[in-house]
């Protein structure tokens, strides 16, 4: 099975830095391909669902898209029904979701459009044990990677140099691919300068988010009409926004999120609530403000959102390639990140497969894989760049068509609040099942341009409509 390059007539080996989400994903798939793939992690072995130090995100609020779920199920079959036996929370993304954005409350119908709500150290818990059951993978925890190494005169990676974080000794790794997976720490733009190559291009946008989260304990004998609200900010009047998914342990997590200085979300237990009063909807406040704290306060910065031009270069070493938030890094309010990794997933697995039957080379392994996923990216970084902007004070190049985005988004946003075909081909497109070319078809433009625009003035957060609306569902 493990036939990769095997004309050579030696084991062949991958080496994954980053034993997160994107890692994980990647030595799922290579474990097809290469006799050992080596997970090299700085963080010791994980005992358990827990947060850890290694990925500080795992704190906070995480959705995972019907892409992300679909693919899980595609590389570990059963994955998200095991999820919802260990206590994720089965939810319905347009009927159980109560969600405000720019001061629209999007429609709620019974869709049949599910997701499984967990917590982030969950997700990770169970796919890590599914990988612990495939044979080739190894892992070599407390360790980091310190440099690439590559072979003199060779255009090529040829393995790492890591340090074990217990022992304080450098050590050696070789391997025929090498996948970083490092996420915001990745190594590879400041290698590539060190080994001789050209300096990377990046678009940057500088968002200047902040996240405050916290648990909360969950009756689950108490039944709400909905099962989550999200209350997302009306920028540029108010950049402050929050919200709340059920998870395993009969918890609520509850995130806030502001963008700008000014906006962010204090760690104290007062101010946590009054910024959960200060929102554009009270529905947020009025769903936690009874409720009992199961945990303490974190926070997180996320100063900028970053895309790595790797499909660029005209130079790149062959035996290594770049994955999940190491070649891009979204604003995660959206919840796109792990979805993503998914893809890309995909993506590497399909470019492997043309190795395996010889459509490709594997020296073209690199070139190919990074076209494909930076294809893959693009619409959800114009997205997210769209967004980023309507908030006054984010910073970076605008995209082209900037102002036509986000007047069709907004239009898109009001036709939500009472069509329903419009408002579950938003969501099918917000969680990567349908492409947003879907959004400019016909039918749809001819929609958004009638859409029926509240005056500023008359608008008031959060209208009376679409709340009793709620009330009858
Ligand atoms: C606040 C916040 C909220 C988020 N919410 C969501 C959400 O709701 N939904 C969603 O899909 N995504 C969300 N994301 C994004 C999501 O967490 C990431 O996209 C996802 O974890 C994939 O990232 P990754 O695996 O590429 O990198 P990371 O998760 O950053 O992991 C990198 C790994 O590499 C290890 N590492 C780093 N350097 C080295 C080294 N030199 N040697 C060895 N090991 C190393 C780290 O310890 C870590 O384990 C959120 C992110 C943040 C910051």
């Amino acid at each position: 099975m493990n036939d990769f390059m095997k004309e050579q007539g030696k084991p062949r080996k991958a080496i994954v830095i980053g034993n997160s989400m994107a890692g994980k994903l990647a030595a799922r798939v290579l474990s097809d391909y290469f006799d050992t793939v080596t997970i090299i992690e700085q963080d010791p072995q994980p005992e358990g669902p827990y947060p850890r130090k290694g990925t500080p995100q795992s704190y906070h609020t995480h959705g995972l898209l019907k892409s992300g779920e679909n693919t899980l199920d595609k590389f570990f079959p059963g994955i998200m029904q095991e999820l919802e036996g260990h206590g994720g929370e089965r939810l319905d993304f347009i009927r159980d979701i109560s969600w405000v954005y720019q001061n629209f409350h999007f429609v709620r119908f019974n869709s049949g459009f599910e997701v499984v709500s967990q917590s982030r150290p969950l997700l990770e818990w169970r796919v890590h044990q599914r990988l612990l059951q495939r044979s080739n993978i190894e892992f070599a925890y407390s360790h980091r990677v310190v440099q690439y190494i590559s072979s003199p005169g060779e255009n090529r990676f040829t393995g790492v140099e890591t340090e074990n974080l217990v022992t304080r000794q450098s050590e050696r790794l070789e391997a025929d691919l090498i996948v970083d997976a490092a996420g915001s720490a990745t190594k590879t733009p400041d290698q590539l300068l060190k080994h001789g190559f050209d300096s990377l291009s990046q678009s940057e946008v500088h968002i200047n988010l902040a996240y405050a989260t916290r648990m909360y304990e969950r009756d689950p004998s108490v039944s709400h009409d909905y099962k989550s609200v999200i209350v997302f900010p009306n920028p540029p009047e108010v950049s402050k926004g929050g919200l709340t998914f059920p998870i395993e342990g009969d918890r609520w997590s509850v995130t806030l999120v502001g963008y700008g200085d000014g906006n962010h979300p204090p760690r104290d237990d007062q101010g946590f609530l009054n910024f959960a009063k200060s929102l554009t909807h009270p529905h947020l406040y009025d769903h936690i403000k009874s409720l009992k704290p199961a945990g303490d306060i974190h926070v997180y910065r996320f100063p900028s959102q970053v895309r790595r031009h790797y499909e660029k270069l005209d130079r790149f070493p062959s035996g290594l390639i770049v994955i999940g938030d190491a070649f891009c890094r979204f604003n995660p309010v959206f919840g796109q990140g792990v979805s993503i990794a998914c893809l890309e997933a995909l993506e590497l697995q399909k470019v492997l497969q043309e190795v395996r039957t010889g459509k490709i080379k594997a020296e073209g392994i690199p070139n190919a894989f990074h076209k494909r996923v930076s294809a893959l990216v693009e619409p959800t970084w114009m997205t997210a760049t769209s967004d980023a902007f309507l908030y006054p004070n984010t910073k970076g190049k605008k995209p082209g068509g900037l102002g036509f985005m986000q007047w069709y988004v907004r239009r898109l946003y009001r036709l939500s609040e009472y069509d329903q075909d419009v408002y579950g081909k938003f969501i099918r497109i917000l969680h990567m099942v349908e492409k947003p070319t879907e959004l400019f078809k016909p039918a749809m433009i001819y929609k958004v341009m009638r859409a029926k625009m509240p005056k500023p003035d008359k608008r008031t957060p959060g209208s009376p409509v679409n709340r009793d609306r709620e009330q009858t569902l």
